[in-house]
This record gives C-alpha cells, structure tokens and sequence, in this order.
C-alpha cells in the first residue's frame, strides 16, 4: 500500500477506517487534557468503557443475594465460566469445548506440562524459542528438573543465524527434525514478546506431530492479535493471558485451549480439583475424580467473578468486531508505523526494525532495537505523552492495536520521535 508521512493522509486513513468508532468505547490516560497516543495494549490493553458497569454488575448481585448469586440473575456464578467459553473458542478457532478461562497465565502453562510434558528416559526434550518470555523459560527449566532431567541436555532453543533477528521456520523444522524421537513437547509463543515475529503455527504442529511430540503454544501475544485456527492445525494445547490484546485489566484471567482428543480422554494424567469434575456430581462431595469433557475438565477452582466479569465485557467487543475485520485493519495500521518509523529514522538513524518485515509474519507490533541512545528517545516519548515498551536491554516496542489506536496516533507519534531525538 502507498503512504504518506502527513496529518492529512493519517486523517484519511482514519475516516475510511470502518472500525474508528471503536476508539469511543475505551478509556484514554490523559496527558495536558488530551488523550495519549498509547502504543503499549500488548502489555496491558485499555479500559473498555463497559468494564465498569459489567464490576458494578457484580458488586450489587454479591449485595444483593450474598451466596444466591451463584444462582439468582442474568449471569449465575455457579456457571460462569462458560458465559466466556463460545467466545474463546471463536477467538482461538477452536470447539466450544476445547476450550475454558481461568487462573492466570503461568499457572495454566504448568497445568498443561503436567499433562503434555511427561518425560521418559528416551524421549524427554522441549524444543523451544530462544529469547521466550522469562515464565515460560522458567516454567519449562522447573518442570524439567522436577522431572529428574537437566534444564541444559533437555531444553533446546531455537535461535535466529547469526546476523538475523528472527527465526526462520526452516530452522525451526530442523530442529525439530535433528532431535527427533527424543523430543516430547515442542512449545513456542504465538509471537514472540521481544520482535513481534509470529511464527508458523500450523508448520511448528505438524513437524511436532511428525517425531511424534507434543505441540503447545503460549498465545500472550497472539490472543486478540491475529486470527487462529488452533483446532483446525490440530495443535494439542495452548494458553493466554486476557490483559495485553484482550484488554481485560491488570491480572486478567487467562484461557486454555485442549484439543478435543485430549479433552475427551479421561484417562490423560492432570492435576485435579472440584471444578474440573463431572458437574452434574460436583457437589455430592464424593471420593473419585471423574473429569468433565473437555477443556473444563483442567479446571481446579471456581471462577473469579470479578476478573471475569470484566474479561466478559471484553470479549463482547472482540466478538461484535471479529478477528478477521480486525486484521485487515491491523495490517493497514502496522505497515503505516513501520512507513512512519522508517521515515524518521532515514536522517536520524536511530533504531533498526527488528520485527519481520514480511505482514504474514508479525502482528500488530513493531520492535525497534536501539543503540545507546534508545532509553532517553523511550523516556522523552513518555514524558510527551506517548506510552511505548521499552524492554531491557535496548528494544522499544510499538504496538498500534487496530481496536483503538487511529491512523493519526501512528503520524503523531512519528512527529514525537523526530521531535524528541
Ligand atoms: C505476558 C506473558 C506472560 C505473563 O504471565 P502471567 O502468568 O500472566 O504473569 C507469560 N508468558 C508470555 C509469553 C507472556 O507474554
């Protein structure tokens, strides 16, 4: 697509934008009066404008019925969980059933390696990215040694060549191929925190599959970002969290995904609790765990209302807009930042992109890696009333996030930069 670095063309862009009026639905930090250009949803999404009344929704059925809440009202507590599963399962491109929202994020991923990391003598390797998200690097390095292996023999991480960024899928493939039978589970994140990239998903399964392991992925970064499919390429298992894209407040619960022939085998090993029982013998308080179908079966604890009360009013919005409408936009927005940010920095030199510059293979994130100059460019962005990512030790992440950020914040914060550096 053709476009130009002026206030004019962004505005353009945003009046045939035909999700602008979404920007209306979510809460802005202020900076002098005026909304802040915010480029950080994919640490922790804004406030959508229905959140508030969705908790106070809550407060008054807690008043209002104490412990007949579980059962009085539009929204039962008793259930619900499930008031969130059709959803996540549309998000994902998965079976209502495959899957079920609850705990946090780092706790579900080691509920699902109690289940899909179960190591024997010959075949006890994860084949991982390097550079994952610090949890998920030291999820799989306890589970390793909790099961007797060591995390250096047993972990292997997949790195870009040298002189590249990213990583290419080939590579991937390779890895996978060259350990072979002695791997049981390969787990990558959908995008990677640190450069955006977004691997093959569908690739990564089937090569999995194919030495007979495990494939699990954690989607922190892709939930709410790019459209999935994770029932159609048969992956086996994946987790979110609900605060970055998903915008459902600091702590937000998170999702799993199981596949259905997983989720149908009672007999798979899992760690057990009263919520994940036959419900219909739940409360008969009997001796003998017998799993629901499905996802639910994982689940160990009754909702957290409040948490998923505001996750709820979240995904209405992610359900009335669609991922599919959502990335076409998304692909406009991200390629304008990755114009602008190359605009500015041919005179200033500043930054390299370091996010694949190939839209298959990114979301809605630009990373640009800086040199030493990088973390004064971040805090001067910050106290002008732009809100990026910096991560240590030199990259600041964009993320233009289709549901509310416009095509002028993406000029603006060029501006910003030119302005600030
Ligand atoms: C954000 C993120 C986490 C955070 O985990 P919590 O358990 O929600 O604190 C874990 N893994 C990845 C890949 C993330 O991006």
């Amino acid at each position: 697509m053709h476009y130009e670095n002026t206030l004019a063309f962004a505005q353009r862009l945003d009046a045939e934008d035909s999700l602008r009026s979404y920007r209306e639905r979510f809460l802005f930090p202020q900076h002098n009066g005026q909304p802040v250009r915010y480029f950080c949803g994919n640490s922790l999404g804004l406030q959508p404008d229905t959140v508030r009344t969705a908790l106070l929704a809550e407060l008054d059925q807690w008043a209002g019925h104490g412990v007949e809440g579980h059962f009085r009202g539009e929204l039962p507590w008793m259930h619900y969980h499930k008031f969130l599963t059709h959803q996540s399962a549309r998000l994902v491109g998965a079976l209502p059933y495959e899957v079920v929202v609850m705990n946090t994020l780092t706790v579900n991923l080691h509920l699902m390696l109690v289940s899909f990391y179960r190591p024997t003598r010959q075949r006890y390797k994860i084949v991982m990215e390097a550079g994952a998200f610090p949890s998920d690097q030291y999820a799989m390095e306890s589970q390793v040694r909790w099961h007797g292996f060591d995390p250096d023999d047993a972990i292997v991480e997949v790195a870009p060549r040298q002189g590249e960024d990213t990583l290419r899928t080939e590579d991937i493939v390779a890895a996978i191929e060259r350990e072979g039978e002695q791997v049981a589970l390969v787990i990558f994140g959908g995008v990677n925190y640190y450069t955006g990239q977004f691997y093959d998903l569908p690739a990564i399964t089937a090569a999995g599959h194919k030495v007979g392991a495990y494939v699990g992925f954690d989607l922190a970064h892709t939930a709410g970002n790019l459209p999935l499919h994770l029932h159609d390429w048969g992956v086996d298992f994946a987790v979110w969290c609900s605060y970055k894209y998903l915008n459902s407040g600091p702590g937000g619960p998170s999702g799993v995904y199981v596949h259905e022939r997983h989720g149908d085998n009672p007999a798979l090993p899992r760690f057990a609790g009263w919520w994940g029982h036959d419900e219909g013998e739940r409360f008969k308080m009997r001796k003998g765990f017998k799993p629901m179908r499905g996802a639910e079966g994982w689940q160990l604890s009754n909702a957290q209302i409040f948490a998923f009360a505001a996750h709820k009013a979240s995904l209405d919005i992610f359900d009335a807009v669609g991922m599919e409408a959502l990335r076409k936009k998304s692909l406009r927005l991200t390629g304008y930042l990755e114009f602008i940010l190359d605009e500015v920095n041919r005179s200033k030199n500043l930054f390299r992109i370091i996010t694949p510059r190939d839209p298959a293979a990114r979301g809605c994130q630009i990373s640009a890696l800086t040199d030493g100059r990088g973390k004064a460019l971040f805090d001067s962005l910050t106290a002008n009333g732009a809100i990026a990512d910096w991560r240590e030790p030199n990259v600041i992440r964009f993320a233009p996030v289709p549901l509310y950020n416009s095509f002028e914040d993406v000029w603006r914060v060029g501006q910003l930069i030119e302005q600030c550096s």
